[in-house]
C-alpha cells in the first residue's frame, strides 16, 4: 500500500492556464508494478480535457490524442471499498500510433484490415507507430481527482526515433509534420460558418486564398480538405432536433449526446422542475476572459410568451461593450428560488478552470431575483438594470399616446420619479401624482395602473437598495435581447416553439454560431454574415457616440440630430440627456435607447446641461454612505482603515486599467467633435450658468453642506490623480496639495485616513500652471466605473 500512500499524498495540481500540458506539471516518480517506476501526477478530473488539449498542441510534435481503451465501473455495481479502486480508466494514445503503417512497420493483427483498403475511409493514413501515451484513472477514493500516469511522453517509435513532427526528417513535406485532423478552434469556426449558411465552396475558397496569401500550408488547419468540410456539412444537414416524439425524452437524449455543452441538467425524474444549463467550451472561455474582475449580466425571461420554456441568458461584455451570451439556462416557471441550483455549479465550473477568477458585479433585471443566493455564491455585489421597465414604459407610451409632446412630459416625469426613488427621496406617491397629472391619457393610465401598480413595490425596494447599471450597459443588454429574438424566433413553423428539444438544438448550434461569428475578426469576408437582419454592428449606444457633436443641435426643449445615413433628415430627441429620452426614429419607437438619444446624452453631459445619471447617483451615494461608517472601537477602526484603503486601491487599479480605453474614447470623441481638450474645458465655462441651475436642482449630493462633499471630491480627485500620474505630474501635485489643505480642518479620524492617502502620492515639485487649472476642471468629470466612459457629474462648482 506504500504506492497508494505516496500517490494520495501528492498535491492536486491546477495551473490557472486555459490548457495545461505536461510541461506545466511537476511529475513525481512512484514505484509501480514489477519494480517499474511510474511518472505520475494528480490534477482535477474536470481538467482532463484541458490536459489532452494541451498535450495535443505540443509545439514540436502537434498531434491529437484518441481514446485507445476505456473502462468504466457501472454505477450500480457494488464493490468493496479499496484504496486503489478505480471508477474509470482511460488510455489516451497519440493518433500517430500505436500501429505503424509505414514501410516495414508493425500493425496489430486486429487492425490489419486498414492497410488493405485503397482509400482508408474517413481517416487519412497517419499511423506511424508512435508510442506516446498516457493513462487517466479516476479513483473511488477521490472522484474529483484524476491520476495521470505518463511514462511514455516522447513522440518516438519503438526504435526510439522521432516518427512525426519537426524532429522527424522523413515527415518533412508530409502531413506527419502537423497534427492529424484540424484543431478544435478551427473546427468550431468551420462549423459556425456552416451553421449560419455559408456554403462549403465559399469556405474552401476563402480558406485556399488565406493559405496562398501566407505562402503555403504551415499548420494542420491549413490542410483543411474539401471532404472534411463536406462531412461536417452533411452531419449538420442530417441532424434533427426531434430525437424522440416525446419532448422530454428527446431533450434527455440530446443531453446524453452533448455532455460537453451541458453544465447542469435536472429532469422531472430528479426534481419538480426541469433545469437545463447550456454552456459550450467557447462560452466558458468568454466567461473567463471577459467576466474576470468585470460584470456578468442576466436577461432573465427571454421568450416567456412564445416559448415552451423561457431562456435565461448570462452575459459578459467584450471590449466594445457588446454583450456575449456565456450560458443559457432553460427551465419552466422560472422561480427565483431555483437559481441556487445551477448558479453554484456554473461558478464552480469557471473557478476550476481559473481559480483566480472573480466577479466584479452581477446585474439582475428582475427585482425578485434571489439576491442573497447570488451574493453568497458569486461573492460579489449585485446591481440592477431597469431596462425591462424602461422599455415597457417607453414602448407603451408611444403606442398608447399619440401626442409626442405629452409622451415626452409623461416620460420625463416617470424618469424623475425613478431618480427620486434611487436617491432615496421618492416613493409610490410619485406615481400616484403622475397618474393624477396625466389623467387625460386614459389608455396609458389604465395600462400603467393595471400592469405596473402591483409590481412597483418590489421595483422601488430594489432600486433603493441596489446600485443601478449604466445606460450603456442597458443598451448592450437591449441589443442582445433584440438580436436573440431575430436569431432564434425566425421559424416558419411556429409549432416548434412548443418543443424544448428544438430550443436546445437551435441555441447550441445556429444561435451559438451567430454569436461566435460576432467575435470572429474575419467575418467580413463572408458576405452572408452581413445580411442585415442578423449581423451585429455596434450597439446603439456606441453608434451614438460616433455621431459628431456638430450634428447634434441643442434647442430649448429638444435635441436635433442629423441622420448619419441620410443627411437631409433630422431626428428630434425629446428629454435629451436623460434615460427617458424619446426619439422619432424606428428603433426608439420599438422602445429601445436609440443612437440619437445616446449621442445627445453625450453632448448634454459634456456641456454639463444635465444632472447625474442614475448610476452616478448610486456611485455618489455609495461613496457618501461610507463616510457614515465611523468606527469607535480601536480594533474595529484599524480594521476599517485597512478595509477602506483596500477598497480605494482596488478602485484605483480598476480605473487605471480602464484608463487606456477611456483615453482612446476621449481621443475619438475629440476627433469627431473637432475640439481639443482645452476647448472642451472652455466650453464648460460658457455653460457655468446652466451647471449652477442644475446643481440647485440636483442638490442631493451638495445638500449636505457639512464639508463631507468636499471630502468626496478630494477622494475622487485622488483616484483620478493616481490614474493620471504617469502622464500628468502637475495633476498629481495639485490634488495632493488640495487634499492636504482640505484635510487640515477635519477631525482626527478623517485626518488619519487622509494622511495615509497623501503618503501614497509621490511628492513632487509644485508647479500649478494653466494646465493644472484646466485639468482640475477635468477632475469634475467622474469615471463611470461600469463602462469606463466619462460622465460629467454634478460636482461642478
Ligand atoms: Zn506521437
Ligand atoms: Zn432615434
Amino acid at each position: 500500500m506504500a504506492r497508494w500512500d505516496a500517490i494520495l499524498s501528492l498535491p492536486v495540481q491546477n495551473p490557472p492556464t486555459p490548457e495545461l500540458s505536461a510541461a506545466d506539471i511537476t511529475w513525481s516518480k512512484v514505484e509501480g508494478w514489477k519494480d517499474t517506476i511510474d511518472r505520475l501526477a494528480l490534477i482535477p478530473y474536470s481538467r482532463v480535457t484541458d490536459f489532452v488539449r494541451g498535450e495535443s498542441n505540443n509545439k514540436q510534435c502537434p498531434t491529437r490524442f484518441h481514446i485507445e481503451a476505456r473502462r468504466k465501473r457501472s454505477t450500480q455495481s457494488s464493490c468493496k471499498p479499496k484504496v486503489d479502486g478505480i471508477l474509470e480508466y482511460i488510455l489516451y494514445w497519440c493518433s500517430f500510433g500505436p500501429d505503424d503503417h509505414r514501410k516495414g512497420g508493425v500493425v496489430r493483427p486486429s487492425r490489419a484490415y486498414a492497410v488493405h483498403r485503397k482509400t482508408p475511409a474517413g481517416r487519412p493514413n497517419t499511423k506511424r507507430g508512435c508510442t506516446c501515451h498516457f493513462i487517466v484513472k479516476r479513483l473511488i477514493a477521490e472522484p474529483s481527482v484524476a491520476l495521470i500516469i505518463y511514462n511514455k511522453d516522447k513522440h518516438l517509435d519503438k526504435n526510439g526515433l522521432p516518427c512525426h513532427g519537426s524532429m522527424d526528417q522523413k515527415a518533412a513535406g508530409t502531413r506527419a509534420m502537423f497534427a492529424p485532423y484540424i484543431s478544435d478552434e478551427f473546427k468550431l469556426q468551420v462549423m459556425s460558418l456552416l451553421h449560419v449558411g455559408v456554403p462549403v465552396e465559399t469556405i474552401m475558397q476563402r480558406h485556399a486564398e488565406a493559405v496562398e496569401r501566407q505562402g503555403g500550408p504551415s499548420n494542420r488547419d491549413d490542410l483543411l480538405t474539401h471532404r472534411c468540410v463536406r462531412r461536417m456539412e452533411r452531419k449538420i444537414r442530417r441532424t434533427t432536433y426531434e430525437l424522440d416524439m416525446d419532448d422530454a425524452v428527446s431533450v434527455s437524449m440530446w443531453v446524453e449526446n452533448n455532455q460537453d455543452q451541458v453544465f447542469f441538467y435536472d429532469d422531472y425524474s430528479k426534481s419538480d422542475t426541469f433545469v437545463l444549463g447550456i454552456q459550450t467550451d467557447w462560452q466558458l472561455q468568454q466567461m473567463i476572459r471577459f467576466g474576470n474582475r468585470s460584470l456578468l449580466a442576466s436577461d432573465s425571461k427571454f421568450g416567456s410568451n412564445k416559448l415552451k420554456y423561457p431562456v435565461y441568458s448570462l452575459l459578459v461584455f467584450d471590449s466594445d461593450k457588446n454583450a456575449i451570451p456565456v450560458a443559457w439556462i432553460i427551465t419552466p416557471k422560472f422561480a427565483n428560488s431555483e437559481i441556487h441550483r445551477w448558479l453554484g455549479t456554473l461558478y464552480h465550473r469557471v473557478r476550476t478552470k481559473d481559480p483566480t477568477w472573480q466577479l466584479g458585479g452581477f446585474i439582475i433585471d428582475d427585482p425578485l431575483a434571489d439576491l442573497f443566493t447570488i451574493k453568497e455564491l458569486l461573492q460579489c455585489s449585485v446591481l440592477i438594470s431597469f431596462w425591462r421597465l424602461r422599455r415597457a414604459w417607453h414602448k407603451n407610451l408611444l403606442m398608447k399616446c399619440s401626442h409626442m409632446e405629452t409622451c415626452a412630459m409623461m416620460s420625463k416625469q416617470l424618469g424623475e420619479a425613478l431618480h427620486s426613488i434611487c436617491d432615496g427621496t421618492g416613493d409610490m406617491g410619485l406615481f400616484e401624482s403622475f397618474l393624477e397629472r396625466f389623467v387625460g391619457c386614459a389608455e396609458f393610465s389604465d395600462y400603467f395602473k393595471a400592469t405596473w401598480f402591483p409590481r412597483l413595490g418590489v421595483w422601488i425596494k430594489a432600486l433603493r437598495s441596489l446600485p443601478s447599471a449604466t445606460s450603456e450597459v442597458t443598451s448592450a443588454i437591449e441589443s442582445y435581447h433584440h438580436l436573440l429574438k431575430i436569431r432564434l424566433l425566425n421559424e416558419k413553423d411556429q409549432f416548434v416553439y412548443h418543443r424544448a428539444d428544438w430550443l436546445v438544438q437551435k441555441l447550441s448550434t445556429k444561435v451559438h454560431s451567430y454569436y461566435w461569428l460576432d467575435e470572429y475578426s474575419e467575418k467580413e469576408i463572408f458576405s452572408r454574415y452581413w445580411k442585415d437582419e442578423w449581423k451585429r454592428g455596434l450597439s446603439a449606444w456606441r453608434d451614438g457616440l460616433q455621431i459628431p457633436a456638430a450634428d447634434i443641435k441643442i434647442e430649448p426643449n429638444c435635441a436635433k440630430v442629423v441622420c448619419q445615413k441620410n443627411r437631409e433628415m433630422v431626428h428630434v430627441v425629446l428629454n435629451p440627456g436623460s434615460e427617458f429620452a424619446l426619439c422619432d426614429c424606428t428603433w426608439s419607437k420599438a422602445g429601445y435607447i436609440c443612437k440619437h438619444a445616446a449621442g445627445s446624452t453625450k453632448v448634454y453631459q459634456e456641456r454639463g446641461l444635465v444632472g447625474p445619471s442614475m448610476s452616478m447617483i448610486c456611485y455618489n451615494r455609495a461613496l457618501m454612505s461610507m463616510l457614515d461608517c465611523v468606527p469607535s472601537d480601536c480594533l474595529v477602526r484599524d480594521h476599517a482603515v485597512g478595509l477602506a484603503v483596500r477598497v480605494r486601491e482596488e478602485l484605483v487599479s480598476l480605473l487605471c486599467s480602464k484608463e487606456k480605453d477611456k483615453e482612446i474614447g476621449i481621443r475619438e470623441c475629440q476627433q469627431s467633435s473637432g475640439k481639443t481638450e482645452n476647448e472642451i474645458c472652455l466650453s464648460k465655462d460658457d455653460d457655468t450658468e446652466a451647471s449652477e441651475k442644475r446643481a440647485e436642482k440636483n442638490g442631493a449630493v451638495e445638500k449636505s453642506g457639512d464639508g463631507l462633499n468636499i471630502e468626496v471630491q478630494a477622494d475622487v480627485m485622488d483616484i483620478d490623480a493616481q490614474c493620471n500620474n504617469e502622464k500628468s505630474d502637475h495633476y498629481c501635485d495639485a490634488t495632493a496639495v488640495n487634499s492636504a489643505e482640505k484635510s487640515d480642518d477635519k477631525s482626527n479620524d478623517k485626518k488619519d485616513i487622509r494622511e495615509d492617502e497623501i503618503i501614497e502620492i509621490q511628492p513632487m515639485e509644485v508647479d500649478i500652471s494653466e494646465k493644472v487649472i484646466c485639468v482640475s476642471e477635468k477632475v469634475l468629470q467622474d469615471v463611470d466605473i461600469a463602462n469606463g466612459s466619462v460622465e460629467n457629474s454634478d460636482k461642478a462648482e
